[in-house]
């Protein structure tokens, strides 16, 4: 059984739907695989949070929107200070939580589609929204951040952009990708999120068409579970930004990644 088979049963396993020689197969990959021990044990979380704090169902994109602005910041409307923001600050976080674990469950409960590699941007890119930490090296700019791979990655993340006033860099961190380390950047785009991952691209199921123009390269855009995902190969790595973002926003930041005119 190899990552992607492994996946499509995490969730059935973990509901006790697995049986006989697939639960042995799984399991035993589970046993040697620690990118997928990873993710069922991330998407275990996100299970046990939806049951837990089930505040029901709400609009997904109103909860994706509270998301991000944990992430990159407060909305301006919620400026307003009164005589109760003593207490305003503690309920808004725990009403906050309830409803961001719900949004990412529902998201990642979403059906994937066929494309392994897009289900797998996109849940990456969840991940990054959901964590408590998404960022692990702060960004002072470029220059702290791609340093700070060395030695956590077995290959140097290429990258052409170092971020500006239009995508600011926020940091990076160390992802899985599939079955290998990723190399994550986060950039915002005003109050969305955009993660780049980068990675080797060797030995993945890249989709067959690449028809999309990424500077001198191409690559595929496609939409899933209301996530654009622009991914392309250059050399020897592979590139996949993914966000909300309108779809040009994307291309533009690839082409700035990639270091085409
Ligand atoms: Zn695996």
């Amino acid at each position: 059984m190899d990552c992607t088979e492994a996946r499509n049963h995490l969730l059935d396993r973990r509901r006790g739907a697995l049986t006989g020689e697939l639960r042995a197969r799984a399991n035993s990959h589970l046993a040697e695989c620690e990118a997928c021990r990873r993710e069922d044990a991330a998407d275990r979380e996100l299970s046990l949070a939806l049951q837990d704090r089930l505040p029901k169902r709400r609009a997904p994109e109103a909860l994706r929107r509270s998301i991000e602005t944990r992430l990159v910041g407060q909305p301006p409307r919620a400026a307003a200070g009164t005589r109760r923001t003593r207490r305003a600050p503690l309920f808004a976080s725990a009403a906050f939580g309830a409803s961001f674990a719900v949004a990412a469950a529902f998201l990642l409960w979403m059906p994937h589609g066929s494309d392994p590699m897009l289900a797998e941007a996109v849940n990456d890119h969840l991940r990054v929204l959901y964590s408590d930490h998404p960022v692990e090296v702060e960004s002072g700019g470029i220059h702290q951040v791609k340093p700070w791979f060395a030695g956590r990655l077995d290959f140097a993340p290429v990258i052409a952009f170092s971020g500006d006033d239009e995508f600011p860099l926020q940091g990076g961190a160390v992802a899985y990708f599939v079955d290998r380390k990723a190399a994550t950047f986060i950039f915002k785009r005003r109050l969305h999120v955009i993660t780049l991952f980068v990675f080797r691209a060797e030995g993945l199921q890249w989709p067959a068409l690449a028809t999309h123009p990424v500077g001198d390269a191409r690559g595929t855009l496609e939409t899933s579970r209301g996530f654009h995902v622009l991914m392309w190969k250059k050399g020897d790595l592979g590139y996949a930004l993914v966000s909300d973002v309108d779809p040009t926003d994307l291309q533009t930041l690839a082409v700035k990644v990639a270091g085409g005119a």
